[in-house]
């Protein structure tokens, strides 16, 4: 690539003085908020407004799965933009078909329609609707624990602390606490327990909710933003088979696990469950063009066939952002990119950070999955105290995230949690000084540990 000059980084400070004068940011109190510039980002790398090279081990928001700028994708978008850039839902156009095709081939079961959306947050709130208006039923339950976008209906289905401020509480959802075995609900202390546990637990609420009233279980297949929690055996299992057993439609949320993420194509592939419905966005074309939809069964599909589906979008489908889903795809298997996601979970991401819980007593569990890692920081390994409440920042979560930053990574912080989520094509070299630099800013963590 071309080297960063010091016109690109006056660019970069003229930008960032109309972004603080001009632009609203996402989540954030707008006056103190501080964001960082990115001049160019290419592969695995980003250089920051300074022009500093940093390792992304966040991929933006756990989306760019192929790594930023892949040539292949960038020349589909610009071929597709010479040709067709936009055209409404309601006409074919040979991108999307292809499209659809791609992923009705690569999701599990006889998920063989696709609704496409302009993002995560959409896909969850259509699969929703689809599975009120195929079941007739109107409540909905997810688990405490998750995210599942930031529109009024997936946020009200989310379930961490950023639901409370959007919440009418009258959205017909019901919560329900997860298996999360290493901070059980449940007093659980071995995986087999929280499985047990937390199914008897699903199972009851949804007895006491009445279980023909319930439309639909949405659940993160991992959950990923609140905090890339393995469900323990038999617990995807037992879910499916509950929800199949009252009628209940299984939506998996598959925004940040689809698509190669976990080292499968999809997080429910580990388990060999089919959802009757999946939602996906992010890795589906990496973000380069905003993109996400839902996979439908066809039994759900069969209730619109003679039945107008009351919803749609005018980018429904967008010609440029299905050009990148096929390019991504194709990449992504010309490549091995899935295969290659499980190998670096297996041999460089696993094996390091389990080293460096052994080496740091900041780190009260690592876990994870393919190229989807969180690594869960602790005051206190006995009693698990976070370094962060649940919710909120903390001081010395900042320290560490700063250390990160300044060691040249760029990572994926929440709560108490550094998340290691790299492209799944990032290079073993690249990765291992990435990880390097976490090990490093580990030893700011064990400084807060209390003695
Ligand atoms: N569902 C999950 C599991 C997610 O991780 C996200 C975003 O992080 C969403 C839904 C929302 O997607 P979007 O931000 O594209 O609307």
């Amino acid at each position: 690539g071309h080297a960063i000059t010091d016109a690109d980084i006056a660019a970069g400070r003229r930008a960032y003085e109309l972004d603080r004068a001009h632009v609203f940011h996402s989540w954030q109190a707008q006056g103190p908020f501080t964001p960082m510039t990115v001049l160019k980002a290419e592969g695995s790398l980003v250089w920051d407004g300074e022009g500093r090279r940093l390792i992304d081990l966040s991929c933006q928001l756990v989306n760019t799965n192929i790594g930023h700028q892949h040539p292949k994708v960038v020349a589909a978008i610009q071929e597709q933009a010479g040709k067709l850039c936009t055209i409404a839902p309601q006409h074919v156009n040979d991108a999307r078909s292809e499209a659809a095709r791609l992923i009705a081939g690569l999701v599990p079961g006889d998920l063989n329609h696709v609704f496409f959306t302009n993002g995560g947050a959409d896909a969850v709130e259509h699969a929703i609707r689809m599975a009120r208006l195929h079941t007739g039923r109107k409540k909905v339950f997810s688990a405490y624990r998750s995210y599942h976008g930031g529109t009024h209906l997936a946020v009200n289905v989310t379930g961490d602390p950023r639901r409370f401020a959007n919440d009418d509480g009258d959205s017909g959802v019901v919560h329900f606490l997860p298996a999360y075995t290493y901070r059980s609900y449940f007093g659980a202390t071995t995986q087999d327990e929280e499985s047990e546990r937390a199914l008897r637990h699903l199972t009851d609420m949804i007895e006491l909710e009445g279980a023909g009233n319930v439309a639909a279980v949405v659940l993160e297949s991992i959950p990923g933003t609140a905090g890339i929690y393995l469900p323990p055996d038999g617990y995807m299992e037992g879910v499916r088979e509950l929800t199949r057993r009252h009628g209940i439609m299984l939506i998996a949320d598959e925004v940040m696990a689809g698509f190669g993420r976990t080292g499968k194509w999809f997080a429910v592939d580990h388990w060999d469950v089919i959802p009757d419905l999946l939602a996906f966005a992010k890795g589906v074309n990496s973000g380069y063009v905003p993109l996400g939809g839902v996979a439908l069964s066809d039994a759900v599909f069969e209730t619109f066939r003679d039945r107008p589906y009351p919803g749609g979008l005018t980018y429904s489908g967008h010609p440029l952002a299905c050009a990148a889903a096929v390019a991504t795809i194709n990449a992504m298997r010309d490549e091995s990119m899935v295969e290659n996601a499980e190998r670096l979970g297996r041999e460089v991401i696993g094996p390091a950070l389990r080293a460096m819980a052994g080496r740091h007593p900041s780190v009260g569990e690592v876990r994870g999955t393919g190229c989807f890692w969180a690594v869960e920081l602790v005051r206190n390994r006995e009693t698990r105290e976070p370094l962060a409440a649940y919710g909120g920042s903390s001081p010395e979560m900042n320290q560490v995230v700063a250390a990160l930053k300044s060691g040249g990574v760029l990572p994926f912080a929440n709560f108490n949690r550094i998340h290691v989520v790299p492209a799944l094509n990032i290079d073993d070299a690249l990765l291992r000084e990435g990880l390097a630099v976490l090990d490093s800013a580990l030893d700011v963590a064990d400084g807060f540990v209390e003695a």
